[in-house]
């Protein structure tokens, strides 16, 4: 009796630590934006994975003619070989986050790998764009509690997201577009990629294609889109 109940305290705090782990906007791990006020038609661009060949030059170009402030998650390592688009990324006014060196699974990492991931990066992105990051998002959003250590350390609000559409699986502008249409909700941080978290060069013309689209689509149904960096204050 007093076994069984033991063991079901125990897997209900590992089903608490589970979802922790794995829950992209879970607080079990400490504070995460997830979602911006509700109260309000806007919606929140956010791109990660990059900066990539195939798709940050024309991701920047239709924010910049849309008047769209987005926000960045950069890999350390993605920034190491293409300095000239995260350069781009900053100038163009953005919000420039950290996602990591090399885009690992953080969530079964121990302290010290962990803070090398986030302050490699870190340093990447500071030495490449002049400024430093001041917001992390954990890769796929795993984390545990190094994870909300080392952001910590390093002064960081981490930022999870309120929808993504699986646009890294390709399935065409057309349908990325419609995914974000019918999934738009009042204060949604949307996920989108315009990188790949493992091949520094994998194809993202398909969410570059779609972005004009999805910018209008958003406001012809009454959204405006708001920086990422309002919910950073
Ligand atoms: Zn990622």
């Amino acid at each position: 009796m007093i076994a069984a109940a033991v063991a079901g305290i125990g897997a209900a705090a590992a089903g608490t630590l589970a979802l922790g782990a794995y829950a992209p906007n879970s607080r079990v791990f400490g504070d995460v934006i997830g979602r911006g006020p509700r109260s309000s038609r806007t919606l929140y661009l956010t791109f990660d994975d990059g900066p990539n060949p195939t798709a940050t030059a024309s991701v920047l170009e239709t924010l910049a003619r849309e008047r769209v402030a987005a926000g960045f998650f950069l890999v350390g390592e993605h920034v190491r070989r293409y300095p000239e688009l995260a350069r781009q990324v900053a100038a163009a006014a953005h919000e420039v986050g950290n996602h990591t060196q090399h885009h690992v699974k953080l969530h079964l990492l121990g302290p010290r790998r962990i803070r090398r991931e986030l302050e490699d990066a870190h340093g990447a992105i500071s030495a490449a764009v002049g400024r430093s990051p001041r917001a992390f998002r954990a890769p796929h959003g795993y984390r545990n509690p190094f994870v909300t250590a080392a952001a910590r350390r390093l002064g960081y609000r981490v930022v999870g997201w309120t929808f993504g559409v699986w646009d890294s699986d390709r399935p065409g502008a057309e349908e990325i577009r419609r995914r974000v249409r019918v999934k738009a909700s009042p204060g949604a941080i949307v996920l989108l990629h315009d990188g790949d978290g493992y091949d520094p060069a994998g194809d993202r013309s398909q969410t570059a294609a779609a972005l004009p689209g999805v910018i209008r689509d958003a406001r012809d149904a009454g959204y405006s889109f708001r920086p990422l960096a309002e919910l950073l204050a």
